[in-house]
């Protein structure tokens, strides 16, 4: 998993041409008629906790694969654990999935729909002799079950008469027996190089409420048997999952024909990783519940909500899904190719507004302030229908300290004593004096601005070098804000050394908390609505923590493209 993707992998995009495997494997199920031309999938989540970007992909192949073939996706609760499984769970999968953009009509699922069919299948499966009441403890289990290299053991129970276990299995169901004391085994082969195929359990005893069905029922089936008899009480033509489901096929495929049941075909793809990106549920619910983020939706998670709330837009994502691919290799996905999808969605549709994060103050000198200055400022040159407004120019103003060198390189085109600059939209200033505080830290620089180069054009063809962002003093708004980084410091999550734990590799800056000054309509903006900062990033009005007239803003991503630079050197 070393190797970094950081190239898409479906470079054409011409229409009509199956750009990835599963793809190609439809259009030539169509072709052949195999499903009648067919096209029926479904996402599957387990309602254990929210999703995140991995399940974004799934859900955009799904889904994606559907619409393209005129097909239905269902969207499957796979809730066969109800002791780790909640509603708030539930909910937040259905707002998730439609604020991707898809729609499952009315074709929403529980696994737990079918526990009377499930349970009806296990006893069918036991009066053909093919399933038997396992009183061995779970350790036992394990250590009958073998190993890669060994093969398992019978249990001592495996050769009950088949009276017997129909009447065992009919009182585990009326809840006789206490959790733990026994299961319901599928009898295949002990010696199975497969180690899915070694007598798996399909029935556990749990006396638990169920979020779905209460206490109708005290033995729950197993995963891999609920999940394949799902897809096929929905007659799934393209049953669409990740790589380690590859070892559990022949297992899927084993209970169907034993119980002649309807056969949808299982694909297996990579799942998604990406670097920097903690990508395991049970270790993201970690994060939450022992308060290292702020909840599920903190904009630092790599989860859809975390996400939406960060300000990333759902076309962003599906279009970084498209562009990924699909394939049947592992591999380790570049965070900056999400970034710049968010990017190349915002360049089009994110008003522009000028703050300054880190400020120093400007004095021109030669400024008459009593005069009211408005100058235009364009509010999208990547779309010119946005148009312009109206910005306040006054005497003092602030600029990025950055943009600011009292001796500077040969390189450095900004400002800097007796050089000059553009101030965007407004004028060109030149550097007089430089003002210091007790400890020779610099508080102010005093300007001289040219009123002829008004809207930033030179009034005599003379050249400035760079170009600068600023708000006036006087009439900017102060508006908390956060920057973001990665959460973690480390790349490959997926490999983490002996002895370490995830948590070690956090990052502890991961969020830095600023007020920045900022031109006064930003005071105004919605929950939810998104800027370009000139030269500072695209940046999203928090939805939790703002109040009216009171935003919070959440910086999305830099503009800087580490991506499409790494992209240019490889070429
Ligand atoms: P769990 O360990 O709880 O099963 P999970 O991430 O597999 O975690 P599911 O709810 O089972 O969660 O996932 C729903 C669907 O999303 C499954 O079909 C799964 O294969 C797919 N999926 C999960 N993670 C990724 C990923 N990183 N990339 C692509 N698909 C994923
Ligand atoms: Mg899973």
């Amino acid at each position: 998993m070393s190797e970094i993707n950081s190239s898409p992998e479906n470079k054409s995009s011409e229409k009509n041409i199956p750009s990835h495997f599963i793809r190609q494997i439809i259009s030539d199920d169509n072709l052949s008629g195999k499903w009648e031309k067919r096209v029926h999938t479904r996402f599957p989540p387990e309602p254990n906790g929210y999703l995140h970007i991995g399940h974004a992909k799934s859900i955009c192949l799904n889904f994606g694969m559907a619409a393209e073939n005129n097909g239905l996706c269902n969207l499957r609760f796979d809730d066969s654990n109800p002791a780790k499984e909640d509603i708030e769970y539930v909910e937040s999968i259905e707002e998730d999935v439609r604020w991707l953009g898809f729609d499952w009509d009315n074709r929403m699922y529980y696994a737990s729909d079918y526990f009377d069919q499930l349970y009806e299948y296990a006893e069918q499966l036991v009066r053909m002799g093919k399933a038997y009441v396992c009183e061995l403890s779970s350790e036992e289990v394990r250590k009958y079950r073998g190993s890669l290299t060994q093969s398992g053991i019978n249990s001592p129970y495996r050769c009950r008469t088949i009276e017997e276990n129909l009447d065992l299995f009919r009182r585990m169901k009326a809840g006789e027996f206490p959790d733990g004391s026994k299961t319901l085994r599928a009898k295949i082969d002990m010696t199975s190089p497969n180690i899915n195929m070694r007598d798996p359990a399909i029935y556990r005893i749990k006396h638990v409420s169920h979020h779905q069905t209460g206490d109708k029922w005290c033995i729950y089936p197993m995963y891999d048997f609920t999940h394949c008899v799902s897809d096929s009480i929905e007659r799934i033509t393209h049953s669409i999952c990740t790589l380690e489901f590859e070892d559990h096929r022949p297992l899927y495929d084993w209970f169907l024909d034993e119980l002649n049941a309807y056969h949808p075909q299982q694909i297996e793809f990579a799942r998604l990783n990406l670097t920097y990106t903690m990508m395991s549920k049970r270790k993201l619910l970690e994060l939450v519940n022992l308060g290292i983020v702020s909840g599920w939706d903190d904009p630092r998670m790599p989860t859809i909500c975390g996400l939406r709330r960060r300000g990333y837009t759902p076309e962003a994502i599906r279009q970084f899904a498209e562009m990924i691919g699909v394939s049947k290799k592992e591999s380790m996905v570049d965070i900056g190719v999400l970034e710049y999808c968010i990017r190349e969605d915002l360049n089009k549709r994110a008003n522009r507004a000028m703050a300054v994060i880190n400020p120093l103050k400007v004095i021109i000198e030669n400024y008459d302030d009593s005069i009211d200055d408005e100058l235009d400022a364009t509010n999208n040159p990547e779309n010119l229908e946005a148009g312009t407004r109206k910005i306040k120019f006054s005497k003092e103003i602030y600029i990025e300290r950055d943009d600011f060198m009292e001796n500077p390189p040969k390189k450095f085109y900004r400002l800097a004593p007796g050089r000059e600059v553009r101030l965007r939209y407004a004028y060109f200033i030149s550097c007089k004096d430089v003002i210091k505080d007790e400890n020779g830290e610099i508080t102010a620089l005093i300007c001289n601005y040219d009123p002829a180069s008004r809207g930033g054009s030179s009034p005599d063809g003379r050249k400035v070098q760079g170009t600068i962002h600023w708000v006036s003093a006087t009439h900017s708004e102060k508006i908390e804000t956060r920057l973001y980084n990665q959460l973690f410091t480390k790349e490959d999550l997926s490999n983490i050394e002996e002895g370490k734990d995830y948590k070690d590799y956090l990052n502890p800056e991961s969020m830095q908390l600023v007020n920045i000054y900022a031109e006064p309509m930003l005071k105004n903006a919605k929950a939810g609505d998104r800027f370009q900062f000139e030269r500072l990033g695209y940046f999203c009005v928090d939805s939790k923590d703002s109040s009216e007239n009171k935003p919070v803003y959440n910086r999305i991503v830099g503009l800087r493209d580490s991506w499409a630079k790494i992209q240019r050197k490889a070429e």
